[in-house]
């Protein structure tokens, strides 16, 4: 993994492999996805055709993008994989899937998302913690879905198990055409 600080090229978005309830959710993906694409960025994301991750990739293929997928050859049959992709990169097992979705991108986005996406997203945060990467951390608090995440590390900054510096280089956007200007001013020269 790169030390990061360099030029942002491709971004890797994390997110639900279900659609969540609300209309805002989708909307979101479908905008960030947008975004992505018209930035000139490279999406990679998890490779599936469903829920969130569906949309995102949809919405930056619709408007010209180059989208790569990372998808464990064991989740072809949970996770349909998306037909229409730049580039689909099969590989072993979860582990390979974020070691491979953290190389690739210069910047992560965790949109709205389960189990999954809180994982990924404490991955990258954590390794960012112990300085194994220096590539900007987007949290996109679509409709206030993120609230009692930022409440939590909020609480454990206060209780003395977080450091008040590793929360505070957590980039956190309320709308989806924030994020790329979030991601020029983490990263000027990129
Ligand atoms: P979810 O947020 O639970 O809908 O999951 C979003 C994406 O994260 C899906 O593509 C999951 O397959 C993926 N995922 C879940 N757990 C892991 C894991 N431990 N490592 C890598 N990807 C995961």
């Amino acid at each position: 993994m790169t030390a990061g600080g360099e030029a942002i090229r491709a971004v890797t978005v994390f997110c639900g492999a279900a659609p969540g309830g609300g209309a805002g959710y989708t909307r979101a993906a479908d905008q960030l996805g947008r975004a992505v694409a018209e930035a000139g960025l490279d999406l990679v994301y998890g490779g599936a055709a469903v829920g969130l991750m569906g949309t995102v990739a949809d919405a930056a293929l619709r408007a010209g993008g180059t989208v790569t997928g990372v998808l464990p050859r064991s989740m072809l049959r949970h996770e349909i994989a998306h037909p229409g992709l730049t580039e689909l990169r099969l590989v072993p097992d979860m582990h390979a899937r974020k070691a491979l979705m953290a190389e690739l991108g210069d910047a992560f986005i965790t949109l709205p998302g389960g189990l999954g996406t809180a994982e990924e997203f404490f991955e990258v945060l954590t390794w960012s913690q112990l300085g194994l990467h220096g590539k900007p951390c987007v949290l996109l608090d679509t409709d206030g879905y993120y609230h009692p995440l930022i409440a939590f590390l909020d609480h454990a900054v206060r209780e003395g198990f977080v450091a008040p510096g590793d929360v505070a280089r957590l980039l956190v956007c309320r709308r989806p055409d924030e994020v790329i200007a979030a991601l020029h001013a983490a990263v000027p020269h990129g």
